[in-house]
């Protein structure tokens, strides 16, 4: 078997040695998401020479949700630079759920821009310019993470919109501790917007990938950001990705991840490769029960962690 096959297999391997597995279901706060189909299962990698192995739905579209964040932060650290960053958002582990009021005493910074409060900070923080609103830079961005341009899942975007008022309550809160740059109904409907973005587990896996990779995209070969902005964002990725999970999955696992309420989870082998799942039904943290099962057993199984094959 060639090196290739050998990489569909394991990835075909996962999905039949996962995809019966029990447990979780799909989130449901946001009701358009509860329609979502609990058996759908996709598998991608994307390997540092921009090759690209599937196994299941890899193509089947579902919104990107919180595993947009490391690249919006990518995006915020490579326009305005790690101190200024960092003056709204900081980069410690909140231990606590992805929608919790994670706010540092003292500065009122939220804890981590993985999390929903820093999420939104962070979002906020993209500037228009004159000749492109932040929500398309915002839009361009992970779509040049992606190697195709992407769209916004509308009935997601309103489906939230019309439920989000945790987050809108977060936002409020944030501009009461004086760390909220924009107004916070503007901040909250580009950070639902951004979560609406449109993606396949192919798609999450070259973003991922191109993490990996120094912020050059394996495919489409365009440096979407610096090295060193990926390795900080792969950094918090480690720390802070798998939210109240994140320290489990770092002892286990071992690879900076980011996961996301529709069911889609990216794990990231610096120099090595982009991997992504997509399987809707979620753990009470909010991480693909199959998706994080299907990583752990790859990464048991090729010795993937990275204190053991840095
Ligand atoms: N749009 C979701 C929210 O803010 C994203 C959360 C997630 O994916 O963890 O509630």
């Amino acid at each position: 078997m060639s090196a290739a096959d050998a990489v569909t297999d394991s990835l075909n391997r996962m999905r039949a040695e996962f995809g019966d597995l029990p447990g979780g279901r799909p989130a449901d706060y946001i009701p358009q998401l509860g329609l979502a189909d609990p058996d759908a299962f996709g598998l991608a990698l994307v390997s540092m020479d921009g090759h690209s192995y599937s196994a299941g739905e890899a193509d089947v579209p579902f919104t990107i949700q919180s595993v947009s964040k490391p690249f919006i932060y990518a995006l915020a650290l490579s326009v305005l630079g790690l101190d200024e960053v960092s003056r709204w958002v900081g980069a410690e582990p909140s231990g606590d759920a992805f929608n919790a009021i994670s706010l540092e005493p003292g500065t009122g910074r939220p804890a981590n821009a993985m999390v929903n409060a820093g999420a939104i900070v962070t979002t906020a923080l993209i500037p228009d310019t004159p000749g492109e609103p932040a929500f398309d830079r915002i839009l361009r961005c992970l779509g040049r993470f992606a190697g195709r341009e992407l769209d916004v899942d509308e009935e997601v975007f309103t489906s939230e919109s019309m439920t989000g008022d945790r987050n809108r309550a977060l936002a409020y809160l944030i501009r009461a501790t004086g760390t909220m740059p924009v107004d916070p109904v503007l901040a909250v409907d580009r950070y639902f917007r951004q979560c609406a973005v449109r993606v396949t587990a192919v798609d999450l896996a070259t973003m991922a990938a191109t993490l990996a990779y120094g912020g050059l995209n394996p495919v489409t070969r365009d440096q979407v950001v610096s090295p060193e902005v990926a390795a900080r964002v792969l950094a918090v990725m480690a720390t802070c990705g798998m939210y109240d999970g994140s320290g489990e999955w770092l002892l286990r696992i071992g690879l900076p991840a980011k996961s996301g309420v529709s069911g889609g989870l990216i794990a990231v082998g610096p120099a090595r490769f982009g991997l992504a799942t997509y399987s809707p039904p979620l753990d009470t943290a909010g991480n693909s029960v199959r998706g994080q099962a299907a990583l752990r057993a790859l990464s048991e199984r090729y010795g993937l962690h990275l204190m053991l094959n840095p």
